[in-house]
């Protein structure tokens, strides 16, 4: 027998094994609900109603999510959070921005700016995997760019307008895995952007920002300015079309159809105060059980900086965490990784709103069975 034959017991599973940090779970009953769209959407053209009308509803249901102040505009595009690094830095840094770094999201968009030879060299604010590093007052910089939740280490940050910044400096936040899960106060960020296959329980390949007037201000002022900026990346476009209802290319339907059904699940469900209270809820169940084992702890030191929706935990050295994972896996329990080169002997575990904090409970009861039993 090896160890991914241990069967663990029916009664701690939990009701749905998926905690993978994206793509994420998906409720039961929405891919049958997609199908019973039949014939009057999927199928269907972007440019006509249906589908118009269905991004309208995400549009709306995300402004009403947010609580968007007057001004603000959903606004959204194909290529997900990752190519929206690549669109900020054609289309809404001006000179030279502030990249706070404290893991491998950031640090992706970071060496985005670094690249960009009509950028001047941003300023790097850095911390090791597991702290935060917050964005400071800088002059010579036209953005600060940070991430609400750290998906590679599980780190949260506030989003707060460094003190001291100016009116005519943006920020732009990440807020990939945490858009829909953490609280947020809109008003500190121009730019709030992520992606749909996390928080919202769809699949990935869409980007979607909310933005301030300034930083539609921005996008139009880069816009006309002359400076070459491939059609892909074209945001100013991107704000004419959405306003339409519509994308600049072909956006995948289903991908929009599973987002507005979260949305509207969301909404309906204390909107997002009432998330941030089921992820507050699974997230202090797997903090309190990592703090009391004696073979796990949290990998985040700071316990403010722990994050509700995708927590770290450190498993003590003696135990090989492939071997865990093998076995959750056999038994349904599935993407529980560490993101590549974080940690030493880590698991990783989503809890984003549609994750039951029951699960989570009966998630650690299930790495407690299979670590007794190795
Ligand atoms: C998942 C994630 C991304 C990448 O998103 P894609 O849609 O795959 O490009 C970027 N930033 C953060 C914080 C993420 O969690």
């Amino acid at each position: 027998m090896t160890a991914a034959d241990l069967r663990i017991p029916a009664d701690l599973l939990p009701a749905d094994g998926r905690f993978g940090s994206g793509p994420s779970k998906v409720p039961d009953g929405r891919l049958e609900g997609l199908a019973a769209t039949g014939r009057s959407l999927i199928g269907t053209s972007h440019r006509q109603p249906p589908v118009k009308q269905l991004v309208g509803r995400v549009r709306a249901g995300l402004s009403e999510l947010f609580a968007l102040p007057e001004g603000y505009e959903v606004v959204l595009g194909n290529g997900g959070s990752i190519a929206f690094f690549s669109l900020a830095t054609y289309a809404l840094i001006r000179e030279r921005s502030q990249q706070v770094v404290y893991g491998e999201f950031a640090k992706k968009f970071a060496s985005e700016a670094q690249a960009a030879p009509w950028l001047g060299d941003p300023t790097i604010v850095s911390a090791p995997h597991g702290t935060l590093a917050v964005p400071v007052a800088e002059e010579s910089v036209d953005v600060y760019a940070w991430t609400h939740n750290e998906t590679s280490t599980g780190v949260m940050s506030p989003v707060l307008r460094p003190d001291g910044a100016t009116a005519d400096q943006l920020t732009l936040v990440d807020a990939t895995s945490a858009a829909g899960g953490l609280p947020l106060d809109v008003r500190q960020s121009d730019v709030y952007y992520f992606a749909p296959q996390k928080s919202f329980a769809s699949d990935g390949g869409l980007w979607v920002a909310l933005m301030s007037p300034a930083a539609i201000a921005r996008a139009e002022e880069i816009a006309a300015s002359g400076r070459h900026i491939p059609a892909f990346f074209g945001l100013a476009d991107a704000i004419k079309q959405s306003r339409q209802d519509q994308t600049v290319n072909t956006p995948a339907v289903a991908t929009l159809w599973l987002m507005a059904e979260q949305i509207d699940w969301m909404n309906g469900a204390g909107g997002l105060d009432g998330m941030v209270v089921r992820t507050t809820a699974s997230s202090t169940a797997l903090y309190d059980w990592a703090e009391a084992s004696s073979y796990a702890s949290p990998f985040v030191a700071e316990p403010a900086h722990r994050s509700l929706v995708v927590g770290t935990i450190e498993l003590d050295p003696a135990i090989d965490r492939g071997v865990v994972m093998d076995v959750l896996r056999a038994n349904g329990i599935v993407d529980v990784d560490a993101y590549r080169g974080v940690g030493t002997n880590q698991l990783r575990i989503a809890m984003y709103p549609s994750v039951d904090a029951a699960d989570v409970t009966a998630l650690t009861q299930c790495i407690d069975h299979v670590v007794a039993h190795l």
